[in-house]
């Protein structure tokens, strides 16, 4: 597999995020600038649909540097995370499931930004499709001020005590600046085979 796999691939990349703002400014700097790097790149962005919090901030940031952002919401969630009106496009659908598997379908890379349980449940299935083999498409955590620190620990702590392969951990990149974030994305190379099919390669 080549080194630059992704290169001039990536078109569209789903991102999931807080439906709140967190405590820190630099947790919405960061969907600022994600937003703005995104747009700046042409890359469309998929996301959650919502005006508030996180989401929001990622996609006001986005659609004002001329960058196109699709929102995919669940209609029980129309008024509670209160469906971004200016989008490019915003597709209600019925379910949550419905909405995931938009989500996933549509993109060519995910990006976590922080976020709370909705966001962990959207990045660790991803992940766990990733691990099955069902696409090969790049994961990435953007970190502002160390927020996601334990849960890398974590994964390393999966590792370590034999619940994750070595090759599976690498699914999951990361980084400080949007910029980086996109460049590994950009150069991913998948693991080569599902590993739960192959454990002696762990
Ligand atoms: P949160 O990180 O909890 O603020 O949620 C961020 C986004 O994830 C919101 O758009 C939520 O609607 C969504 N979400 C919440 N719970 C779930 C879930 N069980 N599965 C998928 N998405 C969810």
């Amino acid at each position: 597999m080549s080194d630059n796999k992704n290169r001039d691939r990536i078109e569209t990349i789903t991102i999931f995020c807080g439906s709140r703002s967190g405590e820190l400014p630099a947790y919405i700097e960061m969907a600022k600038s994600t937003g703005l790097l995104l747009a700046e790149r042409d890359i469309q962005i998929i996301y959650g649909g919502g005006k508030v919090g996180m989401m929001g901030e990622l996609a006001d940031a986005s659609l004002s540097a001329g960058g196109k952002v699709i929102g995919i919401i669940p209609s029980f969630l129309c008024t509670k995370e209160i469906a971004h009106d200016g989008l490019t496009e915003l597709l209600v659908v019925e379910t949550m499931h419905e909405r995931k598997l938009n989500m996933q379908e549509g993109c060519q890379g995910f990006i976590t930004l922080p976020g709370g349980l909705g966001t962990m449940e959207e990045f660790f299935e991803v992940l766990t499709w990733g691990q099955l083999g069902l696409h090969q498409k790049p994961i990435g955590l953007l970190n502002p001020a160390g927020y996601f620190d334990p849960l890398i620990e974590f994964l390393d702590q999966m590792v370590a005590k034999g619940f994750l392969s070595k090759q599976d951990r690498k699914m999951v990149l990361s980084a400080d600046q949007p910029e980086n974030l996109l460049d590994q994305m950009l150069n991913y190379s998948p693991p080569p085979v599902p590993q739960w099919l192959n454990r002696s390669t762990t």
